[in-house]
């Protein structure tokens, strides 16, 4: 039986109770680049020695999260309403914050009891 935890909270997260799954994927992101003849033709070795020299010293991962890293995370309903309030600020030790419960209205409706065959996606 797999057991979810919440990454907000530490909660456990009870089979068949409502949770959130959160995706993130962190890009590095560019412009677009205009190549013309000049880059073209342009010696660019020292430039790639540069750039070799300045990553000898990180490591394999470090060099990978500058350019991509992706996180899931779960959560429980109460670290799900933080996070929406402030993604980039996400603090579940704040405490819950009022509003719908979210998580009692879909049970009303017969979701995410064990059994029921109302499960949210
Ligand atoms: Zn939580």
């Amino acid at each position: 039986m797999v057991v979810y935890r919440c990454d907000g909270c530490g909660r456990e997260l009870q089979a068949g109770r409502l949770r959130y799954h959160v995706k993130i994927d962190v890009r590095a992101a560019y412009d677009k680049m205009e190549i013309g003849l000049a880059e073209l033709v342009r010696d660019h070795r020292q430039e790639m020695l540069r750039l070799i020299e300045r990553l000898e010293d990180k490591s394999s991962k470090e060099i990978e999260e500058t350019i991509y890293k992706h996180v899931e995370l779960d959560l429980c309903p109460a670290c799900q309403r933080a996070y929406l309030r402030a993604p980039l600020r996400f603090h579940p030790e704040e405490g819950e914050a009022p509003g719908i419960d979210i998580d009692a209205f879909l049970r009303s409706l017969g979701y995410g009891k064990p059994g029921a065959g109302g499960n949210v996606p």
